[in-house]
């Protein structure tokens, strides 16, 4: 089972606590945009099997999105952080390039 620590209430929750939201820091295109870069926007997902950055809402605690990093595989987690963070903090690269060092952050 996928257990997140919730960044912001501080609870170790399970994955039945929790909403998924899909991926994190997908960068957004609006109006004035080309049709490829708003297609993408709109329906182009990676579905890695490792590493991959995802958007969680504690549903049945505080209610709040936040992010994780995890690998989808063997669902260990590298850590969860604030939704309104832009990029994966350094500390969780960090420790994502130490068990893994073929990753890259693409
Ligand atoms: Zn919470």
């Amino acid at each position: 089972m996928l257990i997140l620590d919730c960044p912001y209430c501080g609870v170790r929750a399970e994955e039945t606590e929790l909403t998924p939201g899909g991926e994190a820091h997908l960068k957004r295109f609006g109006p004035g945009s080309d049709d490829d870069d708003f297609e993408a926007y709109m329906f182009a997902r990676k579905n890695p099997k490792g590493v991959h950055f995802e958007r969680w809402r504690h549903a049945y605690g505080c209610g709040k999105w936040f992010l994780a990093a995890r690998c989808t595989a063997t669902l260990e987690v590298f850590g969860t952080y604030p939704a309104q963070t832009a990029e994966p903090p350094a500390d969780i690269v960090d420790k994502i390039r130490a068990r893994r060092p073929d990753w890259t952050l693409t």
